[in-house]
């Protein structure tokens, strides 16, 4: 029988996942787990991690979050996806500077599917992600996805958060105490194992601590699954090259400035730079490649981007290796967060990958001691997840037409792109991403967010010798018309994301 869980580490990843298995595993009733997390003042935590998926919303309603509760404590605003700048040409290149990846997917109207029709050119000259619903246009607009009416984490238009990385540990940890997990601050000296290679206990100034399930949330340093344990870490760095960054925190200088509803991402000479808006201050980051430029390149670059306001503000630099391991539950330790993978803040995958994580822990919870069959099914899981992650990632790198410094040009060489990314590509040329491309128990990505970064970076699905067999052009044409009324409506009806940030904080 398994009954105790140590949870080692207490970031992001290490108190999600406390406070989402103290719930679903009963960590407050008498015939539940008993969940303890120990973290190291010492040590601390990451502290970034800013922007997030939607499915945050259903881990932080399991937890017990409120939104007002989210809003008030973490400075958060409201994310309704991200506008990428520049990934296609070079500032002053041909075309379009920008497209969107909204959070929203584009409905069949009335049973029609309205990508074909986009694709033979009735949508006439505009983006797809700008016709295949209202929410680009609401979200440049710096509207709300909801109105203040609606019931927390509720909406017309799908959204997440972005959020203070720190603030939100504090919160989670909170929620999850009160949810029955117990709490200890002392730093894990020795891992102990036993003669099967499995866990016995880990070595603290507290004494040795033992569980039946050790979950390792000690971020890079991967201290039970890496250092004791030696399951290799696979980096994917001949994939994506980012292995650095630089970020900086930027207050508003007038309280009442707009508070963007995208993250924006800017494409950079080697690497590209976040614009993440809280309540109080914006969140701006250089992720780059080291081997493509250098620290100072990249810190200048942020501050260029930034401009006078970033002037007497420090920054912070980070280093991290993209890459996953393709274990991640061995015998009785699973990790979860930055010890079991992480790419790059590109779209976000971090914090959901947690999210995904902790969600098929409590699923397959080795209540009866079932350990390896649990651990089969994990692992083979979140290995797809981690694959398909990767190749979405690269997809937005492969696709660009920026041949302007050597980043860019090394981003499109065919040995950078995985052969399952290939695949895809081949398929997508006469036909676009379809649900029969992805797979909901392992893909983090749907296939509206495929076609919403392929044809906003310029792909051509060539549908012309299937164009005899679409017969409701009329129908598309009203259905695009439609979507402009909604956008239109939207922009004009929703509040401000800053104006539903201060109702949470005021009224609610
Ligand atoms: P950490 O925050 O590093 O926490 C590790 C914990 O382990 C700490 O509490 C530490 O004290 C403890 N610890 C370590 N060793 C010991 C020990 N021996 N004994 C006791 N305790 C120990 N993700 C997103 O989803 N969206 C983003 O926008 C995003 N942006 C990012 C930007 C950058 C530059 C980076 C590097 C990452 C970003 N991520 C993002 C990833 C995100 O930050 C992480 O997924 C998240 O913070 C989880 O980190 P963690 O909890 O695994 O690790």
């Amino acid at each position: 029988m398994a009954k105790r869980i140590l949870i080692v580490g207490g970031g992001t990843a290490g108190w999600l996942t406390a406070g989402y298995l103290a719930k679903r595993l009963g960590a407050d009733l008498p015939g539940g787990v008993s969940i303890q997390l120990v973290e190291s003042r010492d040590i601390g935590i990451l502290g970034v991690g800013e922007g997030t998926f939607p499915t945050i919303r259903r881990t932080l309603s399991t937890i017990g979050i409120s939104e007002t509760e989210l809003v008030r404590r973490c400075g958060a605003s409201f994310k309704q996806g991200t506008k990428f700048v520049h990934w296609r040409h070079a500032p002053g290149g041909a075309g379009p500077d920008h497209y969107a990846h909204p959070f929203q997917n584009a409905e069949a109207r009335g049973g029609l599917e309205l990508l074909p029709y986009w694709l033979l050119g009735v949508g006439g000259d505009v983006n797809w992600d700008e016709v295949a619903n209202p929410q680009k246009k609401a979200a440049d607009a710096h509207r709300a996805p909801k109105l203040p009416t609606h019931p927390d984490y509720v909406s017309p238009l799908n959204y997440a958060f972005h959020f203070d990385a720190v603030a939100l540990a504090a919160l989670l940890r909170e929620h999850a105490v009160a949810n029955g997990v117990r709490h200890l601050i002392d730093q894990v000296s020795e891992v102990r194992l036993d003669e099967d290679g499995a866990i016995a206990g880990v070595v603290t100034a507290s004494g040795l601590l033992e569980a039946d399930l050790y979950v390792d949330c000690t971020g890079f340093r991967a201290e039970l699954i890496g250092k004791a344990l030696g399951v290799p870490y696979r980096s994917c760095r001949d994939v994506l090259f980012c292995d650095s960054a630089v970020a900086i925190q930027i207050p508003y200088r007038d309280g009442s400035a707009p508070i963007a509803s995208f993250t924006i991402s800017t494409a950079q000479e080697a690497g590209w730079v976040w614009d993440i808006g809280l309540d109080r201050r914006r969140g701006i980051g250089h992720v780059y490649s080291s081997a493509h430029t250098d620290d100072a390149r990249a810190e200048e670059l942020v501050r260029a981007y930034v401009g006078a306001d970033a002037e007497g503000i420090e920054t912070r630099k980070f280093r991290f290796d993209a890459g996953y391991r393709e274990v991640n539950w061995h015998k009785n330790c699973v990790a979860i967060g930055l010890s079991s993978g992480f790419f790059e803040p590109l779209e976000a995958t971090g914090i959901v990958m947690s999210e995904v994580a902790a969600g098929l822990v409590a699923s397959l919870f080795p209540w009866g001691g079932d350990f390896e069959t649990s651990a089969r099914q994990f692992n083979a899981n979140m290995l797809q997840r981690y694959e398909r992650a990767r190749d979405f990632i690269k997809l937005h790198y492969c696709l660009s037409q920026r041949r302007d410094s050597a980043f860019w040009r090394d981003n499109v060489a065919e040995n950078s792109i995985p052969h399952s990314l290939r695949e895809r590509l081949e398929r997508w040329r006469f036909r676009p991403p379809t649900e029969l491309d992805v797979d909901p128990n392992v893909d983090i990505f749907t296939e509206a967010s495929w076609q919403y970064v392929l044809y906003g970076m310029g792909w051509k699905t060539d549908v012309s010798a299937r164009a005899g067999a679409y017969r409701y052009h009329d129908d598309a044409r009203a259905a695009f018309e439609e979507v402009r009324r909604q956008a239109a409506f939207a922009v004009a009806n929703l509040p401000s994301n800053r104006e539903l940030i201060d109702y949470a904080i005021n009224n609610r």
